[in-house]
């Protein structure tokens, strides 16, 4: 550590100096976790363990987990997004979901997580194979986003967009659009946008009867856009047979829905369009492989077009399609790969898909539209109630969109495992708390009562605390 820091090869570093003391002593019986709570590190760093490892003829099982996840829906997200990017890549022997709740309830989303693989092999021997790779060009250790061309506000540098598929009673009144972060006043006739706000919303062949805020795009199946009098405000979704005959396009966005399959045939066709976007879908049950295995084709390929991740969940339930839509798509933009989301289901409603889709983003660390939450699931070293802090905390401080805050419960572990964060409250005693900004202790010895207040202080004094 002292050496390559805290970073992935730091931790994959030092957990091996370990393992080559226990192997002078001759001491085999060792499973190796490299634990982390931001998911990005947590994968990068199991990945070069393994590299590692078989470089140096070592094939010691792994402990998977996302250390201080939290809890609630951003808990299991994020512990989907690094466990599961895992688990699709083939590694990992044993895992645990660490969440800020009563132990009991950490072992229904572990079992969750890996009962979908149970059937996963059974399924893929009876589908086309995944395409193999000679050449790969995505660093497996590094986070590089892939390099697309800007189409109107999707790719370059731009954050991933967000799609969302319209309800019916969307059409008729802009009241229901708050499912997807939109609030409208009929008194003020204003919109009101959320920091998770839809950027796109699909209407395949119905319009809407009323005007929508300038930040959502309308998206109609080309069929219905081609007939629009005014296509000012509107873009067409094409089939990969329509793109190839359309008479028109936009000027702005044109959506491509194709398949992976579809897409190593059209590649070469669309690679300087500018205005093209892709949706691209997956028929295959390792979903995650096979669109990563596409996204690597159009890099091998130099096709710079941006493209949105499509995945259309049935028979699932909520929490179900929380985890594996956490896994699938956390997989692909840990590594850099997808400009967009479009999560889609007809068991669960809009406002869940569409808080599920930013709650991925915010587990990547893509797109930041709340503020982070690092805390751990206590144990019998905690100095005060774990849960009833973290919702306080959480009630003051969940308007400041992109800070991360560690609560932790004591000062033994705390302070090393919420290397992330850029304020740590942590129990230092019964009844006493330490504040931290970033790796440094600020205040000591504060009676509980008072810490949450010089908490907010602290983040005045530094110029991020903002008003509700
Ligand atoms: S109380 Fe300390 S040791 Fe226990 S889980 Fe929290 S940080 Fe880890």
């Amino acid at each position: 550590m002292n050496r390559y820091g805290d970073t992935p090869l730091g931790m994959v570093e030092s957990a091996l100096e370990f393992v080559r003391i226990c192997e002078d002593h001759g001491f085999y019986n060792i499973v190796l976790s490299m634990k982390a709570s931001n998911p990005k590190v947590m994968v990068q760093a199991y990945r070069l363990l393994v590299n590692k490892m078989i470089e140096e003829n070592m094939n010691y099982p792994l402990h998977l987990g996302v250390t201080e996840a939290g809890d609630g829906e951003d808990g299991r997200i994020k512990s989907s997004a690094g466990i599961g990017t895992l688990l699709e890549d083939g590694l990992g022997d044993t895992i645990r979901v660490s969440l800020t709740e009563e132990p009991e309830f950490e072992l229904p989303v572990c079992k969750r997580l890996v009962r979908r693989y149970s059937l996963r092999s059974d399924e893929v021997k009876q589908e086309k194979p995944i395409p193999e790779i000679t050449d790969y060009p995505v660093d497996p250790f590094t986070y590089n986003r892939r390099l697309t061309l800007e189409v109107d506000k999707i790719g370059g540098g731009h954050v991933p967009v967000v799609f969302a598929t319209a309800e019916k009673d969307m059409l008729s009144s802009p009241e229901y659009l708050r499912k997807i972060g939109y609030k409208y006043s009929a008194e003020l006739d204003k919109w009101e946008i959320s920091d998770y706000a839809a950027d796109f919303i699909y209407l395949g062949s119905s319009d809407i009867n009323y005007a929508l805020p300038g930040t959502l795009g309308k998206v109609f199946d080309y069929s219905y856009w081609i007939t629009l009098n005014d296509k000012s405000d509107s873009f067409p979704l094409f089939t990969a047979q329509q793109y190839i005959t359309a008479e028109r396009k936009s000027f702005r966005i044109n959506f491509l829905e194709i398949t992976t399959d579809e897409l190593y045939q059209l590649a070469d066709e669309i690679s300087r369009d500018r205005f093209c976007v892709i949706i691209l879908k997956t028929n295959r049950s390792h979903a995650m492989a096979d669109i990563r295995r596409a996204l690597v084709e159009l890099i091998n390929r130099d096709v710079p077009v941006p493209v949105i991740i499509k995945r259309t969940y049935s028979k699932l339930d909520v929490e179900d399609l929380m985890l594996y839509s956490a896994t699938d798509f956390g997989g692909l933009l840990t590594d850099g790969l997808g400009d967009g989301i479009w999560l889609e289901s007809d068991e669960v409603s809009t406002d869940r898909l569409n808080q599920i889709s930013f709650g991925i983003l915010q587990a990547t660390r893509t797109r930041i539209s709340k503020t982070e939450y690092i805390s751990c699931p206590s144990c019998g070293r905690t100095q005060f109630d774990l849960q009833k802090t973290t919702a306080m905390i959480k009630e003051k401080t969940s308007h400041l969109k992109g800070v991360k805050i560690a609560i932790m419960g004591c000062i033994v572990n705390g302070p090393g495992e919420m290397a992330d964060a850029d304020y740590g409250f942590v129990g230092s005693g019964p009844g006493w708390v330490s504040l931290y900004r970033g790796k440094e202790v600020i205040k000591r010895g504060i009676p509980y009562n008072d810490a949450l207040d010089e908490l907010i202080s602290l983040m005045k004094d530094d110029g991020v605390w903002q008003e509700q």
